[in-house]
């Protein structure tokens, strides 16, 4: 996988088969992935989950994925960390960096 970063740098990463929690990697970027790519696919049950938390990007699709648009910095990152990590997005929780 491939993504553009805001500094359009090119980065690297990978969907894991299961979650991973607690990675100490995540301490130390500041968010990186989460402001990098264009958006964060949905399934309907996620998109509810994110407007009762009060997203206020969210893209309802009628043909594909529901999406949480995160272009320049998803709105939950809060101060380079993920202020619903609990209630995260499955892509979200699958994602690692390779980099
Ligand atoms: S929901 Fe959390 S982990 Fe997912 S892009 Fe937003 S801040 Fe990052």
């Amino acid at each position: 996988m491939l993504f553009i970063s805001r500094s359009k740098a090119r980065r690297h990463g990978i969907l894991l088969d299961n979650p991973l929690d607690g990675d100490q990697r995540c301490f130390s970027c500041g968010g990186d992935c989460c402001r990098s790519f264009a958006d964060v696919e949905l399934t309907w049950d996620e998109y509810e989950r994110l407007r009762k938390l009060g997203a206020s990007r969210l893209q309802l699709s009628l043909t594909g994925p529901h999406r949480l648009l995160i272009d320049y910095g998803c709105e939950f990152l809060k101060s380079g960390r993920c202020s619903i990590y609990e209630a995260r997005p499955e892509i979200c929780r699958r994602f690692t960096c390779t980099d």
